[in-house]
């Protein structure tokens, strides 16, 4: 199945998520028969992100964006696993510092933006400054009206400058987000992540998904598209998004590029020299 067309929104679709199921699971009926895909897409990501670091030409940007305990932190884990960390660079968006908030919303971004060669990954995003903060009330509709404009204009921008942005909202149903609550409640090992936050935030659950859909309508482009995920089961979830991201990095025609030395040079003046100097070619 080609994710790509099938979860990509178009530019001006008027977006739906009650109409979108969050438990599909496309061909797979189980994680088990999803497995070969799912390596096989995580291997040919591992593949295209050494021909991007070595190409040092063009660079990926993700944005993943969800409600609470949608995947954020597990696509992270998951999808990158066999991915060179070297090349790979993850910025958390948390609430505004003091100097954060006395700039403008895309100040404290920019500078993650990734450099040629490059993958950076946004959890969470400069979208939480139309969502959040639209939800809380903190800036009214002219205000989020004109930062779509401006996170399009920026997104143009990087676009411009050789960045691929693929823009993820991992879409749970609000019966997954209470299960996982409970989970973290109940499993020591992920006790820590649970908040009052989370229930308070959860209480306003309406409110964010008419803010995702407007923004996600408002700012999925043709250069910097969103793709809403089925994220109720967590395995198709990794699957569709390291697919989406790995067919993205193969639509860039990414090459190793050519020997800046002349190879035959190297191998007859010095390689030689040096096989010949620790004993090579003799038999013992
Ligand atoms: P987890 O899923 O593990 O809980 P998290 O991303 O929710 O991770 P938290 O520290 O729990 O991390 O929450 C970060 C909080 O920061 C979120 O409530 C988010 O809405 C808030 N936040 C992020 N960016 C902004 C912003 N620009 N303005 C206001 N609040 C923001
Ligand atoms: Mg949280």
């Amino acid at each position: 199945m080609d994710y790509q067309k099938k979860f990509r929104v178009k530019p001006g679709e008027k977006l739906r998520l009650k109409k979108l199921d969050p438990s599909f699971t496309g061909e797979h009926e189980s994680e088990a028969i999803a497995k070969e895909a799912t390596e096989h897409s995580r291997a040919k990501l591992a593949h295209e992100q050494n021909l991007l670091y070595a190409e040092h030409k063009h660079s990926v940007l993700i944005v993943l964006q969800a409600m609470d305990a949608g995947g954020k932190d597990g696509t992270i884990k998951h999808v990158f696993s066999g991915v060179n960390p070297q090349g790979v660079h993850v910025a958390s968006f948390k609430q505004p510092t003091e100097p954060e908030l006395a700039h403008d919303f895309l100040w404290r971004v920019h500078p993650h933006t990734p450099g040629r060669g490059q993958i950076s990954i946004f959890n969470r995003s400069h979208y939480e400054d139309v969502l959040v903060t639209r939800v809380h009330k903190l800036i009214d509709k002219a205000t989020w009206t004109r930062r779509y404009r401006e996170i399009c204009d920026f997104e143009a921008l990087l676009v411009q400058s050789g960045t691929t942005i693929l823009k993820f909202f991992l879409h749970i149903s609000k019966e997954e987000q209470l299960a996982r609550f409970a989970q973290r409640l109940e499993d020591p090992g992920r006790n820590w992540k649970i908040s009052e936050a989370d229930y308070t935030e959860r209480a306003l659950w309406d409110d964010y998904i008419e803010a995702f859909e407007d923004a996600i309508r408002a700012t999925s482009t043709h250069e910097a598209p969103w793709y809403v995920i089925p994220s109720n089961a967590k395995w198709f979830r990794n699957l569709a998004v390291s697919k989406i991201i790995a067919d993205a990095m193969a639509d860039l025609h990414l090459a190793y590029p050519p020997p800046s030395v002349n190879l035959a040079e190297i191998r007859r003046k010095y390689h030689a020299a040096a096989h010949e100097a620790v004993g090579g070619g003799k038999k013992a």
